[in-house]
């Protein structure tokens, strides 16, 4: 039997897909994260996890593919999951469906939630009323799933028939006699869209009816009349103390950058150490293994290529990367999980329509802080293809999780002082300016945007603002760690693996007495000098275009001409070789910039390939960044020469 679990956007049906089929489809307290329709399995019931909509009628991609879906009735039973605290607006869905199919369950989720809030329901009267069966749930804590499982396998439904006015009547029955289903009929006539339903429609408005607004009448009453019969708020309870201090336009956006360098700061300090162990660890094992290989008589010519190539890469971006992730990501999941992200949404949303950009833009840069890639396939969740493309191409501005290493090994190594939680704080807060530039410039190149190749103006969107939610710590750490942490490091090592092959065999494959590698930093060294950095350091964007986590081993590597990875554990030694080849605080500064604007990584590219369809798109979203990247440098470098 195929199950589709249907809802508003931030209801729980992620949630309660995965308690069903025990994969972990991304959650949390924000509308718009799931964005296309996931499959799994809970016995022989084969369930699907449709993006949140509030409507069958779409206004957005996402909320598109669920109207779709519904609407052709590729499912046995839809089960629409509703939100205990807000049941009024989530009937018209549940109605909505009822007239798609008579196979429909209601699901009423967050009942613990309801429950704390003084929030009572009586679902049996519900359930009289709608004529379906009513399911009362709180999937966080797996309670209500057997009895959902239950009415799956007993379905009995009969739903009440909405009857609107007779001319209304009779409109859909003409149209229906071409149409799926009632609903299909209804959102036809609505949206204007098949010839039946414009003969229809016009015969309408010469009399002087307006559909639409019969329809939409019609079951605002029926959700009110029946909310009121079976919802009882016996206590009245507010969440706008918090939002009046997180939303506020004085003191939002400090709170905002104040929340973003406290993750930063924790996450550079306790990686700190973990990070150096790690180092150790893996340079105590290479040697073990390196002598193990020499043991066991196998030539120097397929060691040193496995460690000083695969393994010291692989390695370096285990130990750097793993300790800042597994203490960035929980702490974002826990931002995301109490309801924080809309709440920066809401705050930017003013600044992003200045740029005639969408204010959800800002939900999908955030995304970008784990991954430029889940930011990109985020931006489904903007209506206008305009300002999704405009999300699009700024979503690399951001630096994500991958670029982290290496701004932080430059400004450790550049702007130290003594202590180290000074130090930590320093470059947490070096890093949350960085950072600051970054949304300055998506804000800026969106204005830049759409005042040129992209004109039009900002769109409404409604954003929903969700109650703050308690937190679920042992779901937060399994879900970042796991889904996030597990899957970016995955990522990253399937392409240093073999990346720290490469660089081996090119720093070691010499024409004419010169590496691979140096000929090509010689060629860009002009145009790497022209802008403050050097031919060097283009190399190593150029390799690191597959992963970004490994721009800085590849640069250190050419610089030292080592034929392999170097001890990195000790930064004032690689400090020393930066500055022997000519480093001075300029390159630090113009370095840190061309990290932050230069072209996304490979998965990304490709991403943004599929995302937009158009090769065109994927050009300019690499060489956007790239160009202000060059501009900028070039910039910062010429005025430093004045002085
Ligand atoms: P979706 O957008 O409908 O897929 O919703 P999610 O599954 O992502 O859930 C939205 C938020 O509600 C998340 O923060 C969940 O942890 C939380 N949540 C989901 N179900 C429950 C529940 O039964 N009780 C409580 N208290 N929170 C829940």
């Amino acid at each position: 039997m195929r199950i589709a679990l249907i809802g508003n956007p931030n209801v729980g049906k992620s949630t309660l897909f995965n308690s069903l089929t025990g994969l972990r489809q991304h959650t949390g307290n924000w509308t718009g994260k799931t964005v296309g329709v996931a499959v799994g399995y809970y016995n022989d019931l084969e369930i699907y996890d449709l993006p949140g909509t509030y409507s069958l009628i779409p206004h957005s991609e996402e909320e598109k593919v669920t109207s779709e879906f519904v609407l052709h009735k590729d499912y046995d039973i839809a089960v629409v999951v509703c939100d205990a605290l807000c049941l009024e607006r989530n009937l018209n869905l549940v109605l909505q469906t009822m007239e798609v199919t008579d196979n429909v369950i209601m699901c009423v989720n967050l009942m613990d939630e309801a429950k704390r809030k003084g929030i009572e329901i009586d679902l049996d009267k519900l359930s009289n009323l709608l004529g379906i069966q009513v399911i009362g749930m709180s999937a966080i804590k797996n309670d209500g799933i057997s009895e959902l499982i239950k009415s799956i396998n007993n379905i009995n439904s009969n739903p009440q028939k909405i009857v609107y006015d007779d001319i209304i009547e009779e409109s859909i029955n003409t149209v229906r006699l071409t149409s799926n289903s009632r609903f299909e009929a209804i959102s036809l006539i609505m949206q204007n869209k098949s010839d039946d339903a414009k003969v229809v429609r016009s015969y309408l408005i010469d009399k002087g009816i307006d559909f639409n607004e019969k329809i939409l009448n019609k079951k605002m009453e029926i959700c009110k009349s029946i909310s009121k019969e079976v919802v009882h708020n016996t206590k009245h309870y507010s969440q706008s103390k918090w939002d009046k201090i997180l939303t506020n336009k004085l003191t939002g956006i400090p709170i905002m950058v104040f929340m973003l360098i406290s993750i930063l700061y924790i996450s550079i300090i306790g990686a700190n150490y973990p990070s150096k162990l790690l180092f150790k660890f893996f340079n105590w094992l290479g040697v073990i293994i390196e002598s193990g290989l020499h043991f066991l008589h196998i030539p120097s010519v397929i060691i040193n290529p496995l460690i000083y190539g695969v393994y010291r890469v692989t390695t370096w971006v285990v130990a750097v990367m793993l300790p800042p992730m597994a203490i960035f990501f929980p702490l974002f999941t826990l931002l995301e999980d109490l309801g924080v992200l809309p709440r920066i949404a809401f705050n930017l949303d003013g600044y992003f329509s200045k740029s005639n950009a969408c204010g959800k833009q800002a939900l999908t840069m955030c995304m970008g802080f784990g991954c430029n890639a889940v930011g990109v396939t985020g931006t489904r969740i903007i209506d206008s293809p305009r300002e999704k493309l405009i999300a699009i191409l700024t979503n690399s501005f951001v630096p994500c999780n991958g670029r982290f290493p290496s701004l932080l090994s430059v400004l450790t190594m550049f702007f130290i002082s003594r202590s180290i939680i000074f130090k930590s704080l320093i470059n947490a807060l070096l890093l949350g300016l960085i950072i600051v530039l970054g949304v300055f410039m998506t804000l800026l190149v969106s204005k830049i945007l759409s005042n040129t190749i992209l004109k039009g103006e900002s769109s409404m969107f409604i954003l929903e603002l969700p109650p703050y939610r308690k937190p679920q710590i042992k779901k937060i750490i399994i879900r970042s760690l796991l889904d996030r942490t597990i899957f970016v490091l995955g990522r990253a090592l399937i392409i240093a693996a073999p990346m720290g092959l490469i660089i081996y065999l090119l720093t070691n494959i010499n024409i004419s007495g010169v590496s691979l590698l140096s000929h090509l930093s010689n060629i860009l060294n002009p145009v790497g000098k022209f802008i403050g950095l050097d031919g060097v350091i283009l190399t190593a964007f150029l390799l690191g275009i597959a992963a970004n986590e490994i721009v800085v081993p590849i640069m250190l590597m050419i610089y030292i001409s080592n034929s392999y990875l170097i001890d990195i554990t000790n930064l004032d030694y690689m400090k020393q070789v930066l500055l022997s080849n000519n480093w001075s605080i300029v390159t630090a500064i113009c370095f840190l910039v061309f990290v932050l604007f230069h072209f996304p990584c490979s998965t990304t590219l490709l991403t943004i390939k599929k995302e937009t369809g158009s090769i065109k798109w994927t050009v300019v979203s690499a060489f956007l960044p790239l160009f202000i990247g060059f501009i900028l440098c070039f910039i910062i470098y010429h005025i430093s020469l004045l002085f």
